[in-house]
């Protein structure tokens, strides 16, 4: 492990203080993802700032009709509360699949969305209940907001402070996870809100993205039959030692169909 400076801010102000006032600092959450990395040494913070000891961060709420998830909650308490599994139980389900026990109980739902892992779960669900990530400076829609391969909008030193969910009619998570590290190979949100649907694809790009063709026909007809003859172009899938583009093609349309029959 290499040197660097670590902070411990005990509000969001003092953490943004001191990313601004470090010329190389990164923040730290769960460290299910950085501190490998530092450890690889494929980054060299100057300085590391701790975010787990501010209390604002934490925690599930009730605003209207949306549901705000504070950017250090852990994918286990997701899991678990009763608050998300009443009011969007798909959003519940998915953290209870991401890794392990271990890796539930350290990562956190910004860290998660900050890092844009192509195969991670949150993006898919970010996305498929066209959520906000909230940040100490902006709002960000979800469209706007994953760019590219572990790229997303945030500006340097820019921290997401909580994500807000649109409450869906309903929605399923379907995922096809790696056996090894759980991550997901192909997973798919479908939600409907009103007559829109939205259908988001993780672990297929190299970030998370919406299948515009399967939303467009499930907000005509909202039954996996809709789905029939429709599939995402390999051309512009990942093909890696797990999966072909071609089989990440085909199982995105069998898990479509299935999140679209457990709702319907
Ligand atoms: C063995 C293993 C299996 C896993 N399996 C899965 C899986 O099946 N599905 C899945 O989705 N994920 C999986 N993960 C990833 C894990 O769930 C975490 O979501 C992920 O590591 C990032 O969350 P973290 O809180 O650990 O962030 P950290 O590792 O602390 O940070 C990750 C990055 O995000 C930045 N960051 C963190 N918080 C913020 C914030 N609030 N604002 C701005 N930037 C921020 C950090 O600076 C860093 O660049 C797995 C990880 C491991 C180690």
């Amino acid at each position: 492990m290499q040197d660097f400076n670590y902070h411990r801010p005990a509000d969001i102000a003092e953490a943004t203080r001191i990313l601004g006032e470090r010329e190389d600092a990164k923040i730290l959450a769960g460290g299910m993802t950085l501190i490998p990395t530092l450890k690889q040494r494929l980054a060299a913070p100057s300085d590391l700032i701790d975010l787990s000891r501010i209390p604002a961060l934490t925690g599930m709420r009730r605003d209207g009709y949306e549901l705000v998830i504070g950017a250090m909650t852990c994918h286990a308490d997701v899991a678990a509360s009763a608050l998300v599994r009443e009011m969007i139980p798909a959003l519940a389900s998915l953290a209870g699949q991401i890794g392990d026990p271990a890796v539930r109980h350290r990562g956190t739902i910004g860290g998660s969305v900050a890092n844009s892992d192509p195969a991670a779960d949150y993006p898919a669900g970010v996305l498929g209940l066209d959520a906000t990530v909230e940040t100490d400076r902006r709002r960000i829609a979800a469209d706007d907001y994953f760019t590219g391969l572990f790229e997303t909008a945030l500006e340097p030193g820019e921290i997401i402070t909580a994500i807000r969910f649109k409450v869906p009619a309903g929605a399923a998570y379907q995922k096809f996870r790696h056996p090894a590290s759980g991550y997901a190979v192909v997973g798919v949100m479908v939600a409907r809100f009103g007559k829109d649907v939205r259908v988001a694809i993780t672990g297929a790009g190299p970030n998370a993205f919406r299948a515009t063709a399967m939303e467009a026909a499930l907000s005509v007809s909202f039954s996996p039959g809709a789905l029939a003859g429709i599939a995402l172009d390999p051309s512009e899938l990942l093909t890696d030692m797990h999966a072909s583009a071609e089989y990440r093609a085909h199982v995105a349309s069998v898990l479509a169909g299935r999140a679209v029959a457990s709702i319907a």
